[in-house]
């Protein structure tokens, strides 16, 4: 059941859908129901509409529409760009090494592992500074002529660090290996002009900025080759089967273009709460430490590790108080182990498995903050005491 007082602090698991998208998508679900690939004009409707919101989102992207590939997430995305850059570029130039950051979602990290299980591939994880960054010289030092594909996460779901893309993009160009990012994270606050940022391939996944779930592109630039994953119909020109998801894909684009013209409002709005956030829970909160980069991290995000405290109590007292939080990704509720990204970060287990997200949003209130302000040092008090 749903409380009553249920504050939303949990932004970076998903957000709602905006009202102006859903309105958008509605009619494509009845009078424009035709299939894209159809010649007749029902067909055609649903055709215009689709490369429009290709255009959209090309635009948002600084690309060229026919290097927007949709997808039906963000992890799909993920998945296309590893698997399918990797084994193209073996076949192109032989290379069969991947290099990835030890702070990537699972939709990379776990897709590079299968790659090395199943089909022949080597990976490296790079390491990372106390904030779970990869510096350049770090890259530099482990990009070779057998490096297939490069990976790393724009900024990290959980602890906010914002990696520096541009300039790990631009040390990839220069030795001609392919760079792909998740930035499934960044989208809502982050700039996405694939030119500037030097990528190759970026995966985004609609309902982290408030767009629908079951919905993603995978930008991939037109000239570096993609094995297909999912073979069917000639969608996506050949690079992903399957009839598009027109209502969804028609809202991702509206959803994307919203939060891309309203990114400083939002950011000017959210990150004052979040530094009050950080800045209060630091000053009354006992043993307890930031986790990720305390300037260069997603203007929404906060995470922290409390000492001697078992993250999936304290998400429990918090929710009993009426607060969504999380404790590293979502995906890993029920887990008993420390997440990987915290300990990469060096924490020991009794500091790591004392994590708490709080991730804000365009509907965040000054009063939700207060509020939790008031809890939560209660809340880990009476966890210690037991
Ligand atoms: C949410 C998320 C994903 C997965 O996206 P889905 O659309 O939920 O599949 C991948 N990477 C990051 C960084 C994420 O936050």
């Amino acid at each position: 059941m749903i409380k009553k007082h249920n504050t939303y602090l949990d932004y970076a698991a998903t957000t709602p859908v905006d009202h102006r998208v859903v309105e958008l998508m509605l009619p494509y679900f009845t009078e424009m129901f035709g299939n894209p690939s159809s010649i007749h004009a029902i067909g055609q409707n649903a055709e215009n509409a689709l490369e429009l919101s290709r255009e959209i989102v090309a635009n948002l992207l600084n690309c060229k529409p026919d290097e927007i590939i949709f997808t039906s997430c963000g992890t799909e995305s993920d998945n296309l760009a590893l698997r399918g850059i990797a084994l193209a570029e073996r076949e192109r130039r032989g290379t069969n090494r991947i290099l990835i950051s030890p702070v990537e979602h699972h939709a990379v990290s776990h897709t590079v592992q299968q790659l090395q299980r199943h089909f022949g591939f080597d990976f490296d994880v790079l390491p990372v500074n106390e904030y779970g960054q990869v510096t350049p010289e770090i890259l530099n030092e482990f990009i070779s002529d057998d490096t297939a594909v490069v990976s790393i996460i724009y900024a990290n779901n959980e602890i906010g660090t914002i990696n520096p893309i541009t300039d790990l993009g631009s040390i990839c160009k220069s030795k001609g290996i392919p760079f792909h990012t998740d930035a499934v994270q960044a989208a809502s606050f982050l700039p996405l002009d694939v030119q500037s940022l030097h990528l190759d391939s970026m995966s985004v996944g609609a309902h982290k900025f408030y767009g629908p779930k079951g919905v993603g592109v995978l930008y991939q630039r037109k000239d570096l080759k993609l094995l297909p994953t999912q073979t069917g119909g000639g969608q996506e020109a050949g690079r992903r089967a399957g009839t598009q998801n027109v209502p969804y894909i028609v809202g991702m684009a509206e959803a994307l273009r919203l939060v891309s013209e309203e990114r400083i409002v939002n950011i000017q709005h959210i990150q004052p709460l979040r530094d009050r956030l950080i800045g209060t829970i630091l000053e009354e909160i006992p043993d307890v430490e930031l986790t990720g980069h305390p300037i260069q991290r997603l203007p929404n995000h906060t995470s922290f590790v409390f000492h001697g405290i078992d993250g999936n109590k304290l998400l429990m007292g918090l929710d009993v108080a009426g607060f969504a939080c999380s404790s590293g990704s979502a995906c890993k509720t029920g887990d008993p182990e420390p997440s990987e990204v915290i300990t990469a970060l060096g924490f020991d287990r009794d500091w790591a498995l004392g994590s708490l997200r709080i991730t804000l949003g365009k509907d965040t209130l000054p009063d939700d903050i207060d509020h939790f302000l008031m809890e939560l040092p209660g809340i880990v008090a009476s966890l210690r005491d037991l």
